[in-house]
């Protein structure tokens, strides 16, 4: 019985996992955070990895039987020191959030104050959101961007860090389409003797691959996801410079948070790593950008305003409300015809979460899948479309069987495994 595959074993799972299948090979998939793994790394993914359990680090575990678990986390730590040009790497955190609760772990105490930005204007839940960990066990205090060029203010984050002596600063954003200037956090963390935490989980692809200025070396711990533009498997990683500093993250790792680490995982984070060495990877982020300008250029020649009124990224912030709409409307709309994004609120927001101004776009995935300029700029008219006939179900029709025509082009079959 384990030795029969899935679809005979288990039809009823294997129909919704092909479900999933289609539905990713059927629709132009827009979400910033999301993107493709190649076949390999799928591969790493479903191995015999995930039965083992290997709590501890390489050469210090606490089971037996770990020495091709200590192999390839070794090599994921190598391949993640090479690809970030940094010296230490703990490769275990399941997930961004993990990594990050670590992180607060090891430099706050409950109730302590630190700086993350606004939700509200880019950033992420676990930087202070009051429905995470993060908001709940310490005490937020938020930044956010200027209101006239919707570029971070800061001149508010150092007249915050004076007024309030944070113990760490957080800069990362997962909604945020410019260039982060590391060394003016760093200045201003220094100034008030708190520890500067980058969270790239967005970037690091960029990073990785030269195309933004790299965190390693400024900031004292810098956490990430391994999914979005870096396209490994889901989960998280932490790298710092700093030895002593590097000792504590471990601790707050295991045993701080976290139990036995995701063998399989790692082994596919080695390979995802491993991918990103290489020089196409560099390609690959390159067009990620330029495909990412080409969407903004089009909303803009279109007469759609975009948050910070373009991009140096892979993310594309599209205002609704000035015409008149809220981003679950529009990301509905745009679900139906066969484009995935999401509702994003954009700085200053009238409307809550659930209903905001903005949706969030993004290059990674389709980029992934092989889509370039072309494809961008017929998707920005498509998406304008869209939002300028809203109540038209002809043109949304029509708008449906377009969207159709480039998917059929861009097949997804290398990015699957047969089960
Ligand atoms: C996505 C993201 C995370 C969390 O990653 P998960 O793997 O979903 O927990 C953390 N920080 C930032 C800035 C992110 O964008």
């Amino acid at each position: 019985m384990l030795k029969r595959y899935l679809r005979q074993s288990d039809p009823e799972v294997y129909e919704i996992l092909v479900k999933e299948d289609q539905r990713q090979e059927n629709s132009l998939e827009m979400i910033a955070s999301e993107n493709f793994v190649s076949q390999s790394v799928l591969e790493a993914y479903t191995s015999t990895l995930t039965n083992k359990y290997a709590e501890g680090y390489p050469g210090k575990r606490y089971y037996n039987g770990c020495e091709f678990a200590d192999e390839i986390e070794t090599l994921a730590i190598e391949r993640a020191k090479k690809l970030f040009n940094v010296n230490f790497v703990n490769i275990q955190p399941h997930s961004g959030a993990q990594a990050n609760a670590a992180v607060f772990l090891a430099f706050l105490n409950p109730h302590e104050p630190f700086l993350g930005m606004d939700l509200a204007h880019g950033g992420h839940l676990t930087h202070g959101s009051k429905v995470n960990f993060s908001g709940r066990l310490y005490q937020p205090i938020f930044y956010g961007v200027k209101k006239d060029d919707e570029t971070i203010d800061f001149d508010q984050i150092y007249k915050l860090a004076k007024e309030h002596k944070p113990k760490m600063i957080i800069a990362g954003f997962s909604a945020y389409p410019r260039i982060l200037d590391f060394n003016k956090f760093r200045e201003i963390a220094d100034s008030v003797g708190a520890i500067l935490m980058a969270d790239i989980a967005h970037i690091a692809g960029l990073v990785a691959a030269g195309f933004h200025p790299s965190p390693i070396g400024v900031a004292h711990v810098v956490t990430t996801t391994t999914h979005k533009t870096l396209r490994g498997p889901r989960g998280g990683m932490i790298m710092t410079h700093d030895e002593e500093i590097a000792k504590k993250i471990n601790s707050r790792v295991f045993p701080g948070t976290q139990g036995g680490p995701l063998m399989h995982v790692i082994a596919a984070k080695a390979v995802a790593f491993g991918e990103a060495l290489k020089p196409e990877y560099k390609e690959y982020i390159k067009k990620v950008i330029d495909n990412a300008k080409t969407l903004a250029e089009t909303f803009l020649e279109r007469g759609f305003r975009i948050v910070s009124g373009g991009t140096d990224n892979h993310i594309v912030l599209l205002d609704v409300g000035k015409k008149g709409l809220t981003g679950n409307v529009v990301a509905d709309e745009l679900h139906a015809i066969g484009i995935t994004a999401n509702k994003n609120t954009i700085p200053f927001d009238p409307h809550p979460p659930m209903i905001t101004s903005g949706i969030r776009f993004g290059s990674p995935a389709l980029t992934t899948r092989g889509l370039g300029k072309d494809e961008f700029r017929k998707i920005g008219h498509i998406i304008c479309d869209l939002i300028e006939n809203i109540d038209n179900d002809t043109m949304k029709q029509k708008l449906k069987k377009e969207v159709e025509e480039i998917v059929k082009q861009f097949p997804m079959d290398k990015f699957r495994l047969d089960y």
